[in-house]
């Protein structure tokens, strides 16, 4: 027990591998223990999938810019979108609360808005919870549960080489919010009397503040007779993300940056601020996008749907993850989503 190994040397993911590298599983219904969006349990005719998040202040949220109802919403959205990445419906939450004294009852009431409005929106019930003190600001942890028919279930792990790699909505726009909330925080902080400038941005800023958990996106795959081979959330970003899908698929991957979706406002925001669009789309996290892999039989199904960009394929493994950039060159992808660990490191 002498040694000490500083965490921030595995990083998050490190570290969950290594705590969980020697978990054994016991019962026949435990399905999918870790690495996936969601926990899967034989519940009889059906799979449960049992998924859970935990927000921190200061680390996931800023009070000074983000409103506690939007807060209460978005802790609900992120769990329920983990569930819909496995192509199922969620059905019930559970929230857990750790509170400073600083919070009155009026603000956590706000809070409450937030997670019955989410719960209201998303047709799932709020059926428990916890409630603590904390020593130091809020604490919210949120577990989602839902069902999916056993033949729909879709894991991380299934996808194929020359399967075609789709995403849905458009990404960036999240990251770009968080940039002009800090933005004006840190102009009001030095100049207290200069109102904030957010104006003409309210598309980034509802992606940042307020997003949606893509139910829609699940509906359709539903409507157009599609299962796709694999699926994942977008919570870190595009590149981490197809990073884990393609790990759990042993494959590899080819994304041809041009074909990412991007948003006029969330491209045009990146130019303001001298950062690169696709770099901001790659690796800014809490889009809440869903990625997911078809079939290449899929394609006439999908082709022309407003709901869904194809931005790339699936390789052998041996290829490796590639982003091949507009003028053909190819460089293999890293990720530098969002970890908890490594902001902190920055200071953020
Ligand atoms: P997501 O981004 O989809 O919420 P995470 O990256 O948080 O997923 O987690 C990846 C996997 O690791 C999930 O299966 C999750 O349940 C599991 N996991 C995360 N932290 C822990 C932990 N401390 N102990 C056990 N399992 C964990
Ligand atoms: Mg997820």
């Amino acid at each position: 027990m002498d040694n000490k190994t500083e965490i921030t040397s595995l990083g998050e993911f490190g570290l969950i591998n290594h705590l969980t590298k020697d978990n054994k599983i016991s019962h026949p219904e435990t399905i999918k223990a870790i690495g996936d969006d969601a926990a899967v349990i034989d519940a009889g005719d059906k799979y449960m999938l049992v998924s859970t998040d935990l927000l921190l202040e200061g680390i996931h949220f800023d009070l000074s810019y983000c409103p506690l109802k939007h807060l209460g919403y978005k802790s609900i959205i992120v769990n329920l979108s983990d569930i819909y990445a496995m192509n199922g419906q969620p059905k019930q939450v559970t929230v857990s609360i750790g509170l400073s004294n600083r919070f009155s009852l009026e603000a956590i009431e706000e809070l409450y808005k937030g997670i019955y409005l989410a719960c209201k929106q998303y047709n799932v019930d709020l059926v428990g919870g916890d409630t603590s003190s904390s020593r130091q600001g809020l604490i919210i942890s949120v577990t989602a549960i839902g069902e999916v028919k056993k033949e729909k279930i879709t894991y991380r792990s299934g996808a194929k080489p020359n399967d075609l790699l789709v995403v849905s909505g458009d990404l960036g726009g999240s990251f770009m919010g968080l940039q002009i909330l800090e933005r004006e925080k840190s102009v009001f902080t030095e100049n207290p009397k200069v109102q904030p400038d957010l104006g003409g941005n309210d598309y980034v800023l509802e992606r940042q503040l307020k997003p949606e958990a893509r139910k829609d996106v699940i509906e359709q795959l539903e409507l157009l007779q599609i299962k796709p081979t694999s699926m994942i959330d977008i919570s870190d970003g595009l590149a981490s993300e197809t990073i884990h899908l393609c790990q759990q698929s042993e494959c590899g991957a080819s994304i041809y940056d041009e074909k990412i979706p991007i948003d006029p406002t969330t491209y045009n925001l990146a130019r303001d601020f001298e950062l690169d669009p696709s770099v901001i789309a790659l690796n800014g996290g809490e889009d809440y996008e869903l990625l997911f892999t078809i079939a290449q039989s899929d394609y006439d199904k999908i082709k022309g749907s407003p709901f869904f960009t194809i931005i790339g394929h699936i390789t052998d493994k041996s290829l490796g993850i590639n982003l091949i950039a507009k003028n053909g060159t190819s460089h293999e992808l890293t990720a530098q989503g969002w970890d908890a660990f490594l902001r902190k490191q920055k200071g953020l």
